[in-house]
């Protein structure tokens, strides 16, 4: 007892100091390290690639517990008018987001000279050549099971979907049998998803060591040139974060007949608390406050936030189209070929429904991302290599596409809640 109490104290100075801090200072020092001892670091690449593996170890059960939570929460059967009207528009403006990221790539170019790291040449083969067609049927899993093992993405993702909404159905049937099954496989699959929160907390707290690692090994390999590149990923990830709030939610506010001025007045708050926390689980009371003051029913946001603040992530999108950009560039030396860019706007918008609104979650999903368009993450590849730059910046790029949710979900409710006439409007004037 006294000893684990001994030990705490020692470690308190790192688990007491704020992560975001922690893990800019990793970066910081680790690019150092990189760049002063060059292949004499190469000794701590096991402590980065346990970092991966980590991350890699916990996605399937994320993505398989959160949809279906989120899905069997959103069914029309349950919320009739507001729950179909307020997830069409999730879906249409993470579907625009993830197209704006994807613009913005191209735009801005981003990529670095990984030339020390092997090429992946033939990842992506399978994805490029593959027809629209292909592409579709292949999202119907004929053996779920053996899609879960094999980690593909779009199959377990229709399935969870399809099975948390026939859950909502248990749920709200008049017999009471099958109404306590569909409670009980609720709460079991609410009990997994609050597991892997926790267990995506505890992994975060080696997260400085290990992009410290990531990053040290990036540094010895490429000397300082990796640098522009990354400032290149950032750039592209704000321009698009600030084109989706002037092109889709001024232009969306405007389209309903409200006041743009009016409504960022109100949605700064929740802006700067979603820059700050990285969580759109934790900026929650803001947006709500933000909604009150805007004039939403009550009715209407204590619904469509946290269902929001669960499965529209705008600037979560923005991030996976930038970064997967970035990383086809940087790891296999080509663009993205037109039928990449297909899988990403439907896995990315998909995935958007299964990210966990707190710190980090994006980076772990962008792994599926990636994975949906060929490009596997593997120790000592060019595409590792690419992928540990991004988690290098991950919490700047994080404290964008979380201020930039949350004000996704705000902009969304004021619209429903305008079209279904649950707007008191004189809050706008
Ligand atoms: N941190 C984000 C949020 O809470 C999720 C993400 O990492 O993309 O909204």
């Amino acid at each position: 007892m006294e000893s684990e109490k001994k030990g705490k104290k020692l470690l308190s100075w790192y688990f007491d100091f704020n992560l975001l801090y922690r893990i800019l200072i990793g970066m910081f020092l680790g690019a150092i390290l990189g760049l002063v001892f060059r292949e004499k670091i190469y000794w701590i690449a096991p402590f980065g690639d346990l970092f991966i593996r980590l991350l890699k170890m916990i996605v399937m059960p994320i993505i398989i517990s959160t949809l279906i939570c989120g899905a069997a929460s959103i069914s029309p059967a349950t919320v009739g008018k507001i729950g179909t009207r307020i997830v069409i528009i999730y879906l249409i403006t993470s579907a625009f987001a993830v197209c704006i990221g994807l613009l913005s790539g191209l735009v801005f170019h981003p990529v670095a000279d990984l030339s020390n790291y092997p090429l992946a040449a033939v990842a992506g083969k399978d994805v490029a050549s593959m027809s629209v067609i292909d592409t579709f049927l292949n999202i119907v899993p004929t053996n779920v099971f053996k899609s879960v093992n094999d980690a593909q993405v779009l199959p377990v993702i229709l399935f969870s979907i399809l099975f948390g909404l026939g859950v909502s159905y248990l749920i709200v049937s008049d017999d009471e049998k099958l109404q306590k099954s569909g409670n009980t496989i609720l709460s079991f699959f609410t009990g997994i998803s609050e597991v892997m929160t926790k267990m995506v907390t505890g992994i975060m707290q080696y997260a400085p060591i290990g992009v410290l690692s990531l990053i040290a090994v990036v540094f010895a390999k490429q000397g300082p040139k990796v640098v522009g590149a990354l400032g290149m990923v950032v750039v592209a990830a704000f321009s698009g974060y600030l084109v989706q709030i002037l092109l889709v939610y001024v232009g969306m506010i405007s389209l309903f007949g409200l006041k743009p001025r009016r409504f960022w007045h109100e949605a700064r708050n929740p802006f700067v608390t979603g820059l700050g926390t990285r969580s759109s689980y934790g900026t929650l009371p803001v947006t709500m406050t933000a909604a009150e003051n805007l004039g939403v029913s009550k009715e209407i946001y204590s619904f469509s936030l946290p269902l929001g603040a669960t499965i529209n992530m705008d600037g979560t999108a923005i991030y996976q189209g930038v970064c997967a950009t970035f990383i086809a560039l940087t790891a296999t030396g080509m663009a993205l070929t037109p039928a990449q860019m297909g899988t990403i706007v439907i896995t990315a918008t998909l995935i958007s429904i299964g990210t966990a609104g707190i710190p980090g979650a994006g980076a772990i999903m962008l792994l599926l991302v990636l994975d949906s368009i060929g490009l596997k993450v593997e120790a000592g590849t060019a595409v590792a290599g690419a992928y540990a730059m991004i988690l290098g910046i991950d919490a700047i790029l994080d404290m964008g596409r979380t201020a930039l949710n949350v004000t996704g979900d705000l902009a969304s409710t004021s619209c429903v809640a305008k079209s279904l006439h649950q707007l008191d409007e004189s809050k706008w004037k």
